[in-house]
């Protein structure tokens, strides 16, 4: 047994200190970045948030809302191939540039990828998703499967420390998913213990990734638009949102009525919901790693959207970073004990 010492962070023991600036107004601030990837070569522009692949947020539907301001969805992995192609044969064009297909790492799951892919060549991304990014065969799947897609653009997840961002990045991945256990409907920091702040988690894997030239997602624990700021302030390339986009009519789940109050059901991947669901109940052998809620229903994405951009161009405002991608270089960390005055929240 080892102890590290040196204590890691999470966005609530940091705030970003305001710097001198010559922006005038925050409507100068620039959210678009460009990027190109590592081992697929490809190029993207866009404004780097995503929303998450889970089935109550990263919807078909949600995807098509998103587009519209240049945001990303990882589409979840539990649409059939039937369903897919229906929703490319109507989407608009470009769709294929904010969209990514999800896939676990089972046999069932490379045969569905292939089998969408080859139906719809134009998809770009796919989205190679476990909760345990650490296992040899999680590594293997995205070697296997950029050695038959080398083009598309391959997300892998999720790790939190810099030597598993460097083996995933050299094993294809061109973007490395970063979070354990932050997730809003996340139990795995309860049910195992193992986890990571995620604020310090993207500090090191950014700069493992960055290092060899790929990108990371900071994925999870983002509770408000200012938590949307730090994860770029400390190094993300993009961010990626469940609990902030569920709740809206295009986030999929159930929507409940309760003494005239309006709430949809928000639930994690590894929830008994989403396993009796999706694969017909809990395994023996396993836990339930996921929360099941209801979150009040909040009408059409657009105005969270707006909410966390305009938050987000306001951080920029604040330190003087005209584009997103000068908000790392602009940002200092103060740590804090304190967070926002409490005393009129309900
Ligand atoms: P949020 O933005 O809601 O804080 O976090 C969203 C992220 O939580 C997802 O992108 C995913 O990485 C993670 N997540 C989703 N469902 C589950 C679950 O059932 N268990 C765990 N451990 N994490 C989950």
């Amino acid at each position: 047994m080892r102890i590290e010492y040196d204590i890691k962070l999470g966005f609530k023991d940091v705030m970003i200190r305001p710097k001198r600036s010559t922006l005038k107004s925050r409507a100068q601030v620039n959210l678009d970045r460009e990027f190109k990837f590592l081992n697929s070569k490809a190029t993207w522009r866009g404004v780097p948030i995503m929303a998450a692949n889970m089935d109550t947020v990263g919807t078909f539907e949600m995807a098509m809302a998103l587009m519209e301001h240049c945001i990303f969805t990882a589409i979840h992995k539990h649409y059939s191939v039937a369903e897919w192609n229906h929703f490319l044969s109507k989407a608009p064009k470009g769709i294929e540039n904010f969209i990514a297909i999800s896939t676990g790492t089972g046999a069932k799951d490379a045969e569905k990828l292939a089998e969408v892919l080859s139906q719809n060549k134009n998809l770009k991304f796919i989205c190679i998703d476990v909760a345990n990014g650490y296992s040899e065969h999680f590594v293997n799947f995205v070697q296997n499967t950029r050695n038959l897609y080398p083009d598309k653009v391959i997300i892998a997840g999720n790790v939190v420390t810099g030597e598993m961002v460097e083996e995933l990045l050299l094993s294809g991945a061109d973007i490395i998913k970063v979070g354990i256990g932050p997730g809003s409907v996340c139990t795995t920091r309860v049910k195992t213990g193992v986890g990571y702040p995620q604020l310090s988690a993207i500090i090191e894997c950014a700069d493992a990734a960055h290092g060899l030239g790929g990108q990371i997602i900071s994925d999870g624990g983002c509770a408000t638009p200012g938590d949307v700021a730090k994860a770029f302030g400390a190094g993300a390339d993009f961010v990626m949102l469940g609990g902030m986009l569920a709740g809206h009519d295009e986030s999929g789940g159930e929507l409940i009525e309760k003494n005239g109050e309006k709430f949809k059901q928000f639930y994690g991947m590894s929830s008994a919901t989403a396993m009796e669901k999706h694969v017909g109940g809990v395994a023996e052998y396993r836990a339930s790693e996921g929360k099941t809620v209801e979150v009040p229903y909040r009408g059409k994405v657009i105005q969270t959207v707006q909410d966390i951009l305009g938050g987000i161009r306001s951080t920029c405002t604040y330190v003087g970073a005209q584009r997103l991608k000068e908000l790392t270089k602009r940002t200092t960390f103060i740590r804090v004990a304190e967070q926002e005055n409490r005393i009129y929240n309900k």
